[in-house]
């Protein structure tokens, strides 16, 4: 049985959700609710008090977030807010903010972030204007508190989110202080990645009988497990991409599958690839059976070499030459992680799992270590010097294939009438290094920036600016995929082919070989990119299919071209 159907799937609809929430989350490539959403949206919808235990990255943000949404009529509202959700960081709060905005696009939600080093006037404007949910760090609220300027009579649901953070941080008294502050009725929600015994005492005094929620994995440590090499590499979300070429490129993969959260990370993530010399292809949930086949069909062909996939689409998904799986995020849960990383290690052959990680993602990998009692060794990121020397070797590994199996005397005659102007070494070097240029890849010159976990701030006071970030790398618009700039225009094909610069591929020699083998003139033709090993041309849509069979019928400086649409 294939381990993927040990999966129960859910939709967002089954879990209760409005149906303008569900088409928000549709809109925003969310394929399915993972686990921890799964287990806590009825739940908090049915009204009960929970205590969730989940770390960043398992989609805890959307698991609260949902069921205050549900209960926002639409049309008019009082001044008072039904719900307060406090965080440890002005990070988070204006990471939760725009999760409840995204979210709760079509209901007009009024969403006031309150923390320190914002300056208080801004927010008392907001906060005077009349607001449905406020994101608080628990210092700013109390000041908002003690001046009457926050009300929280009309709360129904308060949230403590990273409650484990907010106790270390200093705030245990501030969160009681405002726990005074809500009515009785309430609904409380309590989020930690931990739950030290501090954490059960606020629980058992301020949560109702609450349903407790902890995602808990089921592991068979089988033998697959040890053929595979489990490595983590902390990377900045800016970075990513480049990491990742990086890591193919010292990795060498035979083939690999890169999964990513949403259909639109998958699609950016695809292009992003492509354009930087890898050969991927997208699957995810909106594609068709017919895509999909034809996609398979090209990795299993080899024509390419990363596939970039949901979970979803992924399910099911057989692929015997798979030596890696690679997490672009984290996975959002330890099953997920244990279901992904099964791809590969089968049938006795050895595998790599690769993890993504930002900074602020490092407590899931901990928690992935923990329960699958599997290390995840921490790697540095390839440097440029690294690649160098990765690169050399397999030059050197390609002209010692050549000189093993290859008849070449018929360049005898160049070594030899070098040989009266240069000594051999020197002749070696020359060789090598055109054979180096044509076999590699572009050069990186700059490394990726190494980086770190910064230690949570400690700091019990209470004035304004004092919420400091825990870690200023959180991207502030988490999820949002950034398209890149390279998608074709309307009415225009965009078509792959196979040479570039290395093949010595100009601008020019595109143009030329489809304005000499086709009805199409020069300004006909859209935007070029040569990239090292490929390139990318638009054409007008109904002029795809000429060009595609006239420039697989010719030669472009002197080489047979491969030449097929871009994207489907
Ligand atoms: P969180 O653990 O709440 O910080 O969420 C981690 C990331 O997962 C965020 O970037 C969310 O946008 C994303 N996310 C949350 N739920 C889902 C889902 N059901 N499918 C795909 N991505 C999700």
């Amino acid at each position: 049985m294939d381990e993927s159907t040990a999966e129960h799937p859910t939709t967002f609809a089954d879990l209760g959700l409005r149906s303008e929430l569900v088409d928000a989350l549709a809109s925003l490539g969310y394929e399915e609710p993972t686990p921890i959403q799964a287990a806590a949206i009825p739940v908090l919808i049915a009204g009960s008090d929970l205590l969730g235990q989940a770390a960043t990255g398992t989609g805890k943000t959307a698991a609260f977030a949902l069921p205050i949404l549900q209960r926002l009529e639409a049309g008019a509202r009082g001044p008072e807010p039904i719900a307060l959700i406090l965080v440890p960081t002005r990070e988070l709060a204006m990471q939760v903010s725009e999760a409840l905005h995204r979210y709760g696009r079509g209901l007009g939600v009024r969403v006031v972030p309150v923390y320190g080093g914002q300056p208080i006037s801004r927010q008392l404007r907001s906060l005077e204007a009349g607001a449905d949910v406020i994101v608080a760090t628990p210092g700013r609220a109390i000041d908002h508190l003690k001046r009457r300027t926050l009300r929280l009579d009309g709360l129904e649901v308060v949230v403590l989110d990273e409650a484990d953070e907010m106790l270390d941080m200093g705030f245990a008294e501030d969160l009681e202080a405002i726990f005074a502050e809500t009515p009785a009725s309430r609904q409380t929600v309590l989020f930690s990645a931990t739950l030290p015994k501090r954490i059960d005492a606020i629980a058992r005094q301020h949560l109702r009988d609450p349903e407790r929620i902890r995602i808990v994995a089921e592991v068979q440590s089988d033998e697959a497990n040890q053929r595979v090499r489990h490595s983590a590499y902390l990377v900045q979300r800016s970075h990513k991409a480049a990491a990742l070429g990086r890591i193919l490129d010292v990795e060498s993969p035979a083939a690999a599958l890169v999964f990513c959260r949403t259909r639109e990370a998958v699609d950016s993530l695809t292009e992003t690839m492509n354009g930087r010399g890898y050969r991927s292809e997208a699957l995810h949930g909106g594609m068709t059976q017919d895509q999909r086949d034809r996609v398979m069909g090209r990795l299993r062909a080899g024509t390419a070499d990363l596939l970039v996939a949901t979970d979803v689409a992924a399910r099911g998904l057989d692929i015997d030459h798979l030596t890696h799986v690679i997490n672009y995020d984290v996975p959002s849960s330890v099953d997920t992680y244990v279901h992904r990383m099964g791809r590969v290690g089968r049938a006795g052959r050895d595998g790599v799992a690769i993890t993504l990680a930002e900074p602020r993602e490092h407590r899931m990998l901990k928690t992935i270590e923990h329960v699958t009692k599997q290390k995840i060794s921490m790697e540095k990121i390839p440097t440029v010097a690294d690649l160098r020397a990765r690169r050399l070797d397999l030059t050197r590994a390609a002209l010692r294939e050549s000189i093993l199996g290859e008849d070449l005397d018929g360049y005898r005659v160049v070594v030899e009438s070098l040989a009266e102007e240069f000594d051999l070494m020197e002749i070696a070097l020359a060789a090598v290094r055109q054979a180096h240029s044509a076999l590699g890849g572009t050069e990186d010159s700059e490394d990726i920036p190494e980086a770190t976990i910064s230690a949570p701030a400690r700091d019990a006071g209470r004035n304004v600016g004092r919420d400091s970030g825990r870690d200023g790398d959180r991207d502030p618009r988490p999820g949002r995929a950034k398209r890149a700039t390279t998608t074709s225009s309307a009415g225009s094909a965009r078509l792959f082919v196979n040479l570039g610069r290395e093949a010595g591929l100009r601008p020019q020699d595109l143009v030329g070989a489809i304005t000499g083998e086709t009805s199409l003139s020069g300004k006909d033709i859209g935007s070029i990119e040569i990239s090292g090993r490929f390139s990318l041309v638009d054409v007008p849509e109904g002029a795809a299919d000429e060009v595609i069979s006239a420039l697989r019928n010719t030669k472009i400086r002197g080489r047979r071209a491969t030449v097929r649409r871009e994207r489907f």
